[in-house]
């Protein structure tokens, strides 16, 4: 059975309660971090091509901004799924507000947004793509009174795409035309083509950034000295995330082994051709009966045998009953909350390196921010100073979450939310003319 939002939230609860403690932070810290500051629920009616009329629950989530709104925004994706609820955007919004806090490649320079989440309830193959932008139209009227380019900003998320953005962008500026002002910064991952206003790189980013952050702890951590020369990856998931990181693994040094989708996997011991699967994605729709591997049913994939266990699909894939068969020696969370606590604590007893979803896939939401600041600057990078900007930023968080793990012992997840914690606490009681707990580390 899937696990429920409402589980998810708690369990994100739970894990700030525990890293808040870790740090001494006060109750008004850990009550902020815990709620969130707009959870906005809206209808929206669709039209379908046959005529019916169809009622689509949505939600917007604002979390937390340690920033002023009205200068920096709230930050976050925009998802479609059956399991998108009320409480999976709030912890989402969570994590984008964790991410933010993180990433960035000095002591104060971060990447200066709040987190927010946002989602349609409804399965996202159902949809024609007049559909599918009729949705994001409706998105824009819906959520129009809360958002805004320094208020809160969208972007991709699951089975969302960019050219899903520029129907919302379009939609929001027609809406918003008689305020004279810009309405590109609305939202981010719009496409590059026909003048969409896209950034270069960012289709790519999350992967890019994925493959930055593992570099970078190879690099530094004694523990990831056993892995082989080129690691074997197995790749659970082949949508915006999980095939930009297969695009980009051979340059890496990685061989693709196994890839999956909703549908089911591939496996081929010797290496899987990214180009030749992605030309049978494309044409099929999925990546199964791919001629050059063998199938394998999504139970099973997990457990295939690989060096890294790239989880790129969605939520709560490993738990307790599954983890036990995970024969990777690291696990790089693509995927925003794939790894159940008692997954993680499975996994951790095994040694088995889990590098935290909110450090490991944290570039998408980073050249968000370089497409974002272009927006509002008018001022434009080439794709390669986009890609070096992000490896800094990158190396930047990985550094910071290993130096708090080191510091408290514990593992890449927690050091990544202490460090985040530590930006977090100080510029929220700024924010709010709070005065710090003398028990308070940060
Ligand atoms: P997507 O919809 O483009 O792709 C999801 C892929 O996972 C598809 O191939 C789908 O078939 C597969 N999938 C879904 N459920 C599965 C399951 N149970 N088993 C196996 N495969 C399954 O979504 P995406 O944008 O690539 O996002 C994937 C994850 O990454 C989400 O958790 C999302 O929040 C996170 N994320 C996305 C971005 C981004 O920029 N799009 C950035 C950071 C994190």
């Amino acid at each position: 059975m899937r696990t429920s939002g409402e589980q998810i939230w708690r369990n994100e609860k739970q894990k700030i309660e525990e890293v808040a403690l870790k740090l001494q932070l006060e109750n008004n810290i850990i009550n902020e971090f815990t709620h969130f500051k707009r959870d906005f629920g809206f209808v929206i009616r669709l039209e379908r091509d046959n005529g019916d009329i169809e009622h689509i629950e949505g939600w917007r989530v604002q979390h937390v901004n340690p920033y002023d709104t009205g200068r920096r925004p709230y930050k976050g994706g925009f998802m479609r799924g059956m399991s998108v609820s009320r409480e999976l955007c709030r912890a989402k919004a969570a994590w984008m507000t964790w991410k933010c806090a993180l990433i960035g490649p000095m002591e104060e320079e971060r990447i200066p947004f709040g987190g927010a989440k946002g989602g349609l309830r409804c399965n996202p193959r159902h949809y024609s793509l007049r559909e599918k932008r009729q949705q994001m139209e409706k998105v824009a009227k819906a959520i129009n009174p809360i958002i805004g380019i320094a208020k809160d900003s969208l972007g991709p998320d699951a089975a969302v795409d960019a050219e899903d953005i520029r129907a919302f962008v379009t939609a929001y500026a027609e809406l918003n035309q008689d305020k004279g002002i810009p309405c590109g910064a609305i939202a981010t991952g719009k496409p590059l083509e026909n003048c969409g206003g896209g950034c270069p790189g960012r289709l790519l980013a999350t992967g890019r950034g994925m493959h930055y952050t593992y570099e970078a702890l190879k690099k530094l951590l004694s523990s990831f000295a056993h892995l082989p020369k080129k690691p074997r990856a197995l790749v659970q998931g082949f949508g915006n995330v999980g095939s930009a990181y297969v695009a980009l693994a051979e340059s890496f040094g990685i061989t693709i082994v196994g890839v999956s989708d909703v549908l089911g996997g591939v496996y081929n011991a010797s290496g899987i051709d990214a180009k030749e699967l992605a030309e049978h994605n494309a044409k099929t729709g999925s990546v199964i009966n791919f001629s050059e591997a063998e199938t394998l049913k999504n139970g099973e994939f997990l457990h295939a045998p690989c060096d890294i266990l790239v989880l790129a699909a969605t939520e709560a894939v490993l738990t307790g009953a599954n983890a036990d068969g995970v024969q990777a020696l690291i696990v790089l969370e693509g995927a925003n909350g794939p790894t159940l606590p008692e997954a993680q604590q499975n996994l951790s007893e095994r040694g088995i390196i889990v590098i935290p979803d909110i450090l490991a896939n944290a570039g998408g939401v980073t050249v968000s921010y370089f497409e974002w600041c272009q927006d509002m600057q008018g001022i434009f990078w080439t794709e390669k100073q986009i890609n070096q900007l992000l490896k800094n930023y990158m190396i930047g968080g990985a550094k910071r979450t290993i130096r708090f793990a080191e510091e408290f012992n514990t593992d890449l997840r927690t050091g990544a939310y202490l460090a985040a914690f530590a930006h977090c606490a100080p510029a929220v009681r700024k924010k709010h003319g709070w005065t710090k707990s003398p028990q308070s580390l940060f």
